[in-house]
C-alpha cells in the first residue's frame, strides 16, 4: 500500500497554500487572498488485492457412491506458501492424478498413476467430504 498527498489548498478560496499538509491548525498561516486557515487537501491511496480461486467438484451416480473427485485451483500449503494444486481420483477411468506447485514454481508433487496402485499414502479414500 502506498500514499501520496497532493497540494494543500485553502479551505475557503482554494488558493494553493505552500505548507506542509500535515500542519497542524494552530500553526497555520492565514490564507495570502482571504485569510481563511481552513486547508483543504487530496490524499491518495493505493492497494493491491490478489484474489485466489478454487473448484472442487465430486460427481456421483443416481445410486452409489462417488466416481470422480476433484480439487483445482489455489491451496494454501502448511509452509505459508501457496500452491497451485490439481488433485483428481478417478474410480471410472481408475486415474489417480496430483501436482502442487508452490508458487515459487517449485513442484512438490506430481502423481499420475492407476487409482488401484494407490495404496498406502494416508489419502486412499480421496479428499475429506463429509457424507461420503
Ligand atoms: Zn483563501
Amino acid at each position: 500500500m502506498s500514499t501520496q498527498f497532493g497540494t494543500s489548498r485553502c479551505g475557503q478560496c482554494s488558493e494553493p497554500i505552500d505548507e506542509p499538509i500535515i500542519t497542524p491548525t494552530a500553526a497555520r498561516k492565514p490564507c495570502a487572498r482571504c485569510g481563511s486557515i481552513s486547508r483543504n487537501f487530496a490524499l491518495g491511496i493505493n492497494s493491491t488485492i490478489e484474489l485466489r480461486s478454487s473448484l472442487k467438484s465430486i460427481a456421483r451416480p443416481t445410486v452409489g457412491k462417488w466416481f470422480h473427485k476433484q480439487f483445482q485451483g489455489a491451496r494454501l500449503q502448511a509452509s505459508g506458501l501457496w500452491a497451485d494444486v490439481i488433485d483428481v481420483y478417478d474410480r471410472r477411468g481408475n486415474r489417480r492424478r496430483e501436482r502442487v506447485v508452490l508458487e515459487t514454481g517449485e513442484v512438490i508433487r506430481d502423481v499420475d498413476h492407476p487409482l488401484t496402485d494407490h495404496k498406502g499414502h494416508g489419502s486412499d479414500k480421496g479428499p475429506r467430504t463429509p457424507g461420503t
